[in-house]
């Protein structure tokens, strides 16, 4: 384990859902830039070959902890992202995504009080559930089923956000929130359901495209390396800023183009597209405003969807065989 001193210089950071997605792609850039990580999961969506590469490396340890329990580490930051992320996946166990979330948060902060760590909630442009404004700003409240079925995540990263402003206000806890909008990447598991993972599999294994709706609904999509600058800007940030702040590409599309757009990647594909139910309380546009990240942190998204696609395409090109 970590102890209170780090033995390789860098600093010490626990990452929480560090074997799942965006996590393994943030331990990653911080071993590369020297630190020492210390991520922990609960391997609910994450998954040991994420980080598989990593465990060769003496500046990173792996501990199986599930964080809606107490958790007592030396730390410097801590990057809390435990957490499903996936419609289908936070909504299999509802009751444990809302604990997760909450209870998860208090615990981390628990411990960053005690470490006098500071630490990073990795929220979601869900905050803002089906929004009247557009692109959505961070001074918007949203517009929030509380007793849907995206409410236990919706709801449960909304309460986050408000223990990290308590115990901001209340202990004077270095905090930094950011609201991530819609990401995607290798380390994508498979069968997540979303939207951007499962075009690019059934691309490539021949089935139909499956667009929820009639594909008018919009989102905006952000490749995980330019999420990943941003946070660590953020968490690093010498001004103490809290955020609430977004991270995301604000170019928009809608669900049938990225279908379209998918399909012309592959060209080889049999694939056609069928059009399914809408899932409920499906929000129906989604851009973020990025005004406050170019301003506080001097961070945009570098890479457009084509590329980031490419690399991911790429991505699940070599996996094809598990898919
Ligand atoms: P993911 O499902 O790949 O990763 C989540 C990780 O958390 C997994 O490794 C999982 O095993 C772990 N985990 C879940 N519950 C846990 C628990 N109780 N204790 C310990 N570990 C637990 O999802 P992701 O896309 O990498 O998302 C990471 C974070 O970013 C999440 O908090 C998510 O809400 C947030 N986020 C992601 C997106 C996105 O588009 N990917 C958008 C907004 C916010
Ligand atoms: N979606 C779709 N087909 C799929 C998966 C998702 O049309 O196979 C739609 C979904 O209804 C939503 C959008 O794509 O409108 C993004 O879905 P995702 O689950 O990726 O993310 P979120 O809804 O949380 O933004």
């Amino acid at each position: 384990m970590i102890d209170n001193k780090s033995a390789y210089g860098g600093k010490k950071i626990l990452v929480t859902g560090g074997a799942g997605f965006i996590g393994s792609h943030l331990c990653r850039r911080l071993l590369e830039e020297g630190n020492e990580v210390l991520c922990v999961d609960n391997f609910f969506t994450g998954n040991k070959k994420n980080i598989l590469d990593l465990t060769e490396n003496k500046k990173f340890e792996f501990m199986r902890h599930d964080v809606t329990f107490p958790l007592y580490v030396e730390v410097d930051q801590i990057y809390n992202l435990a957490c499903p992320a996936s419609p289908i996946h936070y909504q299999f166990d509802p009751v444990q995504t809302t604990k997760t979330s909450v209870h998860g948060a208090i615990n981390m902060l628990g411990l960053a009080k005690r470490t006098k760590a500071t630490i990073l909630q990795a929220s979601t442009s869900e905050v803002y559930g089906d929004p009247e404004i557009h692109p959505q700003v961070e001074s918007y409240w949203g517009r929030v089923n509380p007793i849907g079925i995206r409410s236990c995540y919706d709801e449960g990263k909304r309460c986050a956000e408000t223990l990290f402003f308590d115990y901001w206000r209340q202990h004077k806890l270095p905090i930094r929130v950011i609201r991530i909008f819609n990401t995607y990447g290798p380390n994508m598991h498979p069968r997540d359901g979303r939207v951007v993972s499962n075009f690019i599999v059934q691309a490539l294994k021949n089935e139909d495209i499956t667009i929820y709706g009639d594909g008018s609904q919009t989102r905006s999509f952000q490749y995980v390396d330019d999420l990943i600058s941003g946070m660590i800007k953020m968490m690093d940030n010498k001004e103490n800023f809290t955020g609430p702040v977004n991270i995301g590409n604000p170019h928009e599309f809608t669900i049938k183009e990225l279908a379209e757009k998918v399909l012309k990647m592959i060209p080889e594909s049999k694939s056609r597209i069928i059009y399914n139910d809408l899932p409920q309380d499906d929000p129906k546009k989604r851009q973020p405003d990025i005004t406050l990240a170019k301003e506080k942190l001097d961070w945009e998204p570098k890479i457009q969807l084509e590329e980031g696609l490419k690399k991911t395409i790429g991505y699940f090109n070599s996996i094809k065989s598990e898919l």
